[in-house]
């Protein structure tokens, strides 16, 4: 029943961590154990486990053993002590906002957060959570929205859709030093690119539907961090009962199999193909992480092993040029979410953004020329073959 061995590379954690090696009926494959409940012999032995002196399995709600897997697994990944399943990234960090947070106090979140995440914070003021957003990598801003009740800072890096990425070798000491705790949602880089509980964050958020998964066929999300924290986000996921299926627990698990294989080869075309539309005639701006020209580059660089597998850039011409563009691809599908092995592309103007005015895009840079392409495993030749013949067809 060992765990094996303590497995080094991240191909051979994604391939083995969390699972032991003697499975029932000698299973190569860790099963789906698809029950709601879970039997006790006597009421001697519900004794000895509401003791804590035997480990058993109770009813659904409180976790199941497939489950308990993919989580040994992405801790293993991410290197933290303890993981978390949700059924969805968004049940991940709403939980885990609940269960850090109470009434009368108040986080401060990066403005590029995802947007959900970002309409939850203000949700929450109706329980009496208050939020002040300020732009990542802005410190004089953060330092000036900090109060006397500031808990928490949220943050997520790389954002969507420009890639800005937070810097946490200055981010994490400037929140301890102020007794702060910090999140980040890390689901553009996963734990292949980059480690966030190594610098020193509290608590790391996936949403799992993305990379983790990778198929595009399970929702899920994940938090990672210290055993007391996770144990007490988990008290309170017992009660509002935002919990993974066994099946959609499993599906993680070999989704997770391929993980770093799947990151370096979207790492490798992302790269290509940011590096093929930089300088383009028809392409204004490549946002890119990998690329010296973003931004945050040299953080990019000393944070993270790999720049991920999205790219989105500003094409040279208007909406209606940028509409016929994203029509005129032949091999990514139109759609929202990212990570999985098919290349998706989107228009945020039209998908993402289309409840805000157009001068309220423009304000947070997203402008109608915009395009978020998310690389899958296809050849990259293929895309930027299949880029350039729209590009010539428009
Ligand atoms: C998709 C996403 C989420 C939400 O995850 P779901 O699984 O869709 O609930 C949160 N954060 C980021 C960065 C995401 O891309």
């Amino acid at each position: 029943m060992t765990m094996g061995r303590e497995y080094k590379g991240l191909s051979s954690i994604s391939v083995h961590g969390g699972e032991e090696r003697d499975k029932y009926a000698k299973s190569l494959i860790n099963p789906i154990v698809q029950t709601a409940t879970y039997v006790f012999d006597d009421l001697d032995e519900v004794d000895a486990y509401t003791a804590g002196e035997r480990p058993h399995f109770e009813y659904g709600r409180y976790g199941n053993p497939t489950q308990k897997v993919a989580e040994a697994k992405l801790a293993a990944l991410d290197g933290a002590e303890a993981a978390l399943l949700f059924p969805t990234g968004m049940s991940a960090v709403t939980t885990a906002l609940q269960a850090m947070l109470r009434s009368g106090q108040h986080l401060i979140i990066m403005e590029d957060c995802y947007r959900k995440t970002t309409q939850f914070c203000n949700m929450i003021a109706k329980f009496g959570i208050e939020s002040t957003f300020v732009a990542p990598g802005n410190f004089e801003a953060l330092e000036a929205a900090i109060q006397p009740n500031t808990r928490l800072i949220f943050t997520e890096s790389p954002t969507n859709p420009h890639l800005h990425v937070v810097d946490l070798e200055k981010l994490v000491p400037f929140a301890a030093e102020r007794r702060l705790k910090v999140v980040i949602d890390s689901t553009f880089a996963t734990p292949i690119n980059q480690r966030p509980l190594e610098f020193g964050v509290d608590l790391v958020i996936h949403s799992a539907t993305k990379y983790l998964s990778g198929h595009n066929d399970v929702m899920a999300g994940c938090i990672c961090g210290a055993a007391p924290l996770v144990a007490a986000i988990k008290d309170f996921q017992k009660v509002t009962g935002g919990i993974v299926d066994p099946h959609g627990a499993y599906l993680l698990i070999r989704g997770l199999k391929t993980l770093a294989l799947r990151v370096e080869r979207q790492n490798q075309s992302a790269q290509k193909i940011a590096a093929h539309l930089e300088g383009h005639e028809r392409i204004r701006q490549v946002f890119y992480p990998g690329l010296s020209s973003h931004v945050d580059h040299q953080v990019a660089r000393r944070q993270m092993r790999g720049y991920g597998g999205v790219v989105s850039f500003d094409m040279e011409g208007d909406l209606e040029l940028t509409r016929r563009f994203v029509h005129a691809l032949e091999i990514p599908y139109i759609a929202p979410s990212l990570g999985g092995v098919e290349t998706l592309v989107s228009h945020p103007a039209s998908v993402s953004y289309y409840d805000l005015s157009r001068e309220q895009r423009l304000a947070i840079g997203i402008n109608d020329e915009l395009v978020r392409y998310s690389v899958g495993i296809e050849e990259a030749d293929e895309l930027i073959e299949d880029i350039e013949l729209a590009l010539k067809k428009i």
